[in-house]
Parts: C-alpha cells; structure tokens; sequence
C-alpha cells in the first residue's frame, strides 16, 4: 500500500510515521532524510539548503522521482514531507500513473492551531539529548535536567512567536492540498488530538 502523511508542526508525525512504516512493512521516504541524503552528491541542492532558501518545486519533483524509482518502494510506501503544494502533488500522480502505481490513502493528522502551539512551546532540551515538556514531560526541578541537572532551553524554532509563524505559513501552502486529496476521495482525517496509540488505531482502521 502506498500511503501519504500529512500534518502540521506538532501532529505527532514522527512517531506515527515509525508505527506506520513498521505495522505495514513499508518504506519511509520523507523528504528531509531526502535532502539529506541528496545534500551529499547535489552541490545546487546542497548550496540551498545552507542558504535557507526554499527548495524550487521542480528539484523537489525530481529528488522524490528518483527515490521512487528505487526497487524498495515497491514493497509500499509512505510519503512524509511530500508534496507540500498542489503542483507537486500533480506532478507525484503523473509519476505514480506512469509506473503503475497509485496512492491508496492520504492521512491528515489533524490538530487545531493553539494547541499545535502549546505543544511545540512547551518543548524544552537538555544538552545531553534529554528532551521536556512544561505541560505533558515536566522535569522534576522546573527548569533543570533530570539527569544532569543543566539549564533546559527552549529551541529558537519552538519559541511561540516562530511557531506561529510556521504554522502560518503551513496553513496557507497546505489548505489547498487537503481540498485538492478531499476532492480526489483519498483524504482520511485523523482527529491530531487523542493519544498516540489511539491516533495510530483510527490509522490502522482507515487503511
Ligand atoms: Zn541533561
């Protein structure tokens, strides 16, 4: 079966896609293991990255096409990252119909926007890879690592005023690409606000 998975920053993406991938024997092509992965060999790629620019649509195109021309893939697959925007999710269904293959269901984590925020603000890190959360993984001492006992920080990228912008900005490039899979019939809505497992069973039930 060949899935895709979409949601916004604080869905919960990354565990479900581990489950996802798991529970079905399929493989995971997201696209930032996709960068990374080109950023090696692909001097263009690898020079806008480094910029922050946003990747053009036609390289973005071209790095999913040639990861799906891969053998593995055949066994299943589950996209994560991709497409981001109608034109790619376009030219992803040219490619797919000209190698025979389809999407069977697109998954919609869905979560609404201020509780994406309080998820993603929330987070805070130790240096030593521990990680925290203010409301859901509190720390026994506020505001110090468990383990080591450090100043827990709050990345630059969950500060609330980024993640509004992010989610901003996510909302806009992706409102038209869930109308664009509601109106193909492949779009499953995933109620982002229960726990894990039962986001992961409601899942399972739609695929
Ligand atoms: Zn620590």
């Amino acid at each position: 079966m060949n899935y895709i998975l979409m949601g916004p920053p604080g869905a919960g993406k990354g565990t479900q896609s581990k489950k996802i991938v798991e529970k079905f024997g399929i493989v995971h092509l997201s696209t930032g293991d996709m960068f990374r992965e080109a950023k090696k060999s692909d001097e263009v790629i690898s020079k806008l990255l480094a910029s922050g620019q946003l990747v053009p649509d036609e390289i973005v195109v071209n790095m999913a096409k040639k990861r799906l021309e891969k053998d593995d893939v055949k066994k299943g697959f589950l996209l994560d990252g991709f497409p981001r925007t109608v034109n790619q999710a376009q030219e992803l269904d040219k490619m797919l119909k000209s190698e025979n293959m389809k999407i069977d269901a697109v998954f919609f984590i869905d979560v609404c926007f201020e509780e994406a925020v309080k998820r993603i603000s929330g987070r805070r890190v130790c240096s030593c890879g521990a990680s925290y959360h203010v409301d859901f993984i509190p720390p026994k001492v506020e505001g110090k690592c468990d383990g080591c006992n450090c100043e827990l920080i709050q990345r630059n990228d969950d500060k609330e005023n980024v993640v509004r912008d992010r989610l901003d900005v996510y909302e806009k490039q992706t409102r038209p690409l869930i109308d664009y899979y509601k109106s193909t019939g492949l779009l499953v809505n995933i109620d982002g606000l229960k726990s894990e497992s039962e986001v992961f069973e409601d899942i399972k039930n739609a695929s």
